[in-house]
């Protein structure tokens, strides 16, 4: 049986799939990220809104002080309506429409992480159209392997994120003269589900020589550093561990980034906040005998999850309904596509149609990329409140 805290007896009231937000457990890592906070001067915390926007998710998260970091104009406006002041939202992304820079400056956001010189000129000319001045923090791109998945990687040469280490001067000299830019600050992200601290300690040595060469030629000390997001979380055993290791990150920069005085250090953690708290919840349809496997069929696909068939990634996958003997499963979806796989050969209790199926560790790019192909529905998401409420 699952160990998660699931009101499985209220799942049975709502039709499938669904996602679910167990949000005490959101608080609580939302409390032990503010004790790393109180812990650290200079240190603040913006929430990657992309990991999951969902509008209650948001209001935990907005409650605990957290700012936000946006990456599209959606999702400013998604930040801005569950109530998060602008003035702590911070807007990243190589390619940001002029709709989305033009809100970004109406509404008076914090910072832009701008990725390249081409859009510095674009935001410094709408800038100086509305009559505004925008504070800009330089994403540079670090070159900085990361052990990860290649595709959440990025702050390697070879990837489309950031401004070339080499430009870096050039382009704050450049920001110096433009009327509608504020140059405020070094931004860098290096990539996704990162569990190896060597790879935050390479980027710490990283900016630490960044900001000697800038001192060395006059400039600075800047405003703020901001070191992106990352951190990964435990996929494989959640309930052993629900709440990320927040301590070794944080105590990670705080030995190995040299700060200077008064400087400010912005992090942008994403899947480490709303992931263990986030469950696919399914029905099986059908269990199929196959010539070679036992295939479950879920209700739930690629289309409200994606990760596994994009980055073959792993989450697990429990019977929530069945204390049956275990028994060896590919489980699927029904989407026309062969990557539709959660999980192959998977031990779970002898499973039946209509069995609860929970999937694990989705709160974090679960819901966000879940798309309508094969003309499905898009998947609704419950928090522990609505289904107290029903
Ligand atoms: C996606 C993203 C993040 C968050 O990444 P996580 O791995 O979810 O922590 C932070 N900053 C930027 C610029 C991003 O694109």
């Amino acid at each position: 049986m699952a160990r998660g805290n699931f009101p499985t007896d209220r799942f049975s009231k709502w039709p499938t799939p669904f996602y679910y937000y167990d949000t005490t457990l959101l608080d609580e890592t939302l409390r032990a990220i503010n004790t790393q906070m109180q812990r650290h001067k200079g240190y603040h915390m913006h929430y990657a809104v992309k990991a999951c926007a969902h509008p209650q998710v948001l209001r935990h998260i907005r409650q605990a002080g957290l700012g936000a970091d946006c990456v599209s104009g959606g999702e400013i406006q998604a930040a801005l309506d569950a109530g998060f002041p602008a003035r702590q939202i911070v807007f990243a992304g190589v390619g940001k429409a002029d709709w989305e820079i033009k809100l970004g400056l109406q509404a008076g956001i914090q910072y832009f992480n701008v990725e390249s010189l081409a859009e510095l000129q674009v935001i410094n000319e709408l800038a100086v159209e509305c009559g505004r001045r925008a504070d800009v923090c330089l994403r540079i791109n670090p070159e900085v392997g990361a052990h990860t998945h290649d595709h959440i990687a990025t702050g390697r040469a070879e990837d489309k994120f950031g401004i070339a280490m080499q430009d870096m001067e050039r382009v704050i000299r450049l920001a110096a003269e433009m009327p509608g830019i504020r140059f405020a600050g070094l931004h860098f992200h290096i990539g996704s589900q990162l569990l190896v601290m060597d790879d935050f300690v390479a980027l710490a040595h990283r900016i630490n020589e960044l900001q000697e060469e800038l001192e060395a030629k006059g400039i600075g000390p800047v405003e703020c550093i901001n070191v992106g997001g990352g951190l990964g979380i435990d996929y494989h055993d959640p309930d052993s561990h629900p709440v990320p290791a927040f301590e070794a990150y944080f105590s990670t920069y705080a030995t190995h980034l040299r700060l200077r005085p008064g400087q400010q250090l912005h992090f942008e953690l994403g899947r480490a906040i709303v992931a263990q708290c986030g469950s696919l919840i399914a029905r099986c349809l059908y269990v199929k005998q196959g010539t070679a496997k036992q295939f479950v069929i879920l209700d739930a696909g690629m289309t409200d999850l994606i990760r596994p068939a994009l980055y073959g990634a792993y989450h697990r996958v429990e019977n929530l309904s069945s204390e049956g003997d275990q028994q060896l499963y590919d489980v699927v979806g029904p989407i026309c596509e062969s990557s539709d796989v959660f999980v192959r050969d998977h031990l779970m209790p002898l499973t039946r149609r209509g069995d609860l199926i929970a999937i694990r560790s989705t709160g974090a790019y679960g819901e966000t990329m879940a798309s309508q192909y094969n003309c499905r529905p898009l998947p609704k998401g419950y928090t522990t409140e609505d289904l107290a409420q029903k």
